[in-house]
């Protein structure tokens, strides 16, 4: 089980099934990744085909993966998600809700009622629907939940209603599991990222040059809100979640987490 004591190997995923949401990109793929390299075989799902290309680099590096296609808000989706991975590994370990989007930058009387109600779909009914869809795989593992949240959902930032509320959510979330499973031996821990260099944190991948520059700038300023005085690489954040998940924090849960620079200390 991912919570026993005096393992050999506690801070190890070996033998672990781990299923990641929105691990085409950026911080999903890094905990795809690093949790493959933990020894977890690993579910890799995305909206995105892209997250064929996660699962193939896991098996070209030696692991076990493959990838499933899901939109975390749908719920006959997330189903199939969960079954195809307990079929395919004959187990469910460990749940990573990472999938998630911002939602676009507007004021809150501007802010359209699609996209609020699109954010907090993807970023709150997702974890929760496939929390739902996973919780009787993860009590017959005696397994672990880490919910990927934000300093965001910590705090107020400007022009980010939707994202605050959903993270702030996902937070409170987290807890509720925990009081309710804990008995079960089921982890539910989250992380709180600061401003990390992926796409959303304002990465390059799809962008103009005109936005390139835009992006610069504004990862300057994420940088230098942050004590570290730099963006994170994703990596960063996945090595505390492999954690997490792993026999290493076995008397955590209902923690939040933040691996932000010391972004939310000042
Ligand atoms: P990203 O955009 O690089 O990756 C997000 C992935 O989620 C993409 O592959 C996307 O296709 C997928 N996705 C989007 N909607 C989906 C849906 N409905 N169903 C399934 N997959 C979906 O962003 P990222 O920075 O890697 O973000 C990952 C998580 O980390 C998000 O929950 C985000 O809120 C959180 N986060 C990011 C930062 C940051 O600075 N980058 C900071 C704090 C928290």
């Amino acid at each position: 089980s991912t919570d026993a004591p005096g393992t050999s190997a506690p801070d190890q995923l070996t033998g672990r099934v781990v299923l990641v949401t929105g691990a085409a990109s950026g911080i999903g793929r890094a905990i795809a990744l690093a949790a493959a390299q933990a020894g977890a075989r690993v579910v890799v799902s995305d909206l995105q085909p892209e997250g064929e290309q996660t699962a193939q680099a896991i098996v070209d590096a030696g692991g076990e993966a493959f990838f499933v296609p899901c939109d975390v808000a749908d719920a006959q989706a997330v189903e199939h998600l969960v079954a195809e991975t307990v079929n395919h590994f004959g187990q469910l370990d460990v749940l990573v809700n990472n999938a998630g989007i911002s939602g676009g930058a507007q004021l809150a009387h501007q802010l359209g009622v699609d996209a609020w109600d699109r954010v907090i779909a993807v970023n709150l009914r997702g974890p929760f629907l496939c929390a739902r869809a996973a919780l009787p795989h993860l009590i017959a593992a005696r397994g672990a939940i880490v919910n990927i949240a934000s300093t965001y959902g910590l705090i107020g930032a400007p022009l980010a209603a939707a994202y605050c509320a959903s993270k702030g959510g996902l937070i409170n979330l987290t807890r509720q599991l925990a009081v309710d499973y804990g008995p079960q031996q089921v982890r539910v821990n989250a992380v709180c990222p600061g401003y990390i260099d992926t796409d959303m944190g304002g990465g390059r991948a799809r962008l103009s040059p005109a936005e390139q520059a835009a992006a610069q700038t504004r990862r300057e300023a994420n940088a230098a809100r942050q004590p570290l005085g730099r963006q994170a690489q994703a990596v960063e954040v996945a090595r505390v979640v492999v954690f997490l998940a792993s026999g290493a924090a076995s008397f955590m849960t209902g923690s939040v987490v933040t691996v932000d620079g010391g972004c939310t200390a000042t």
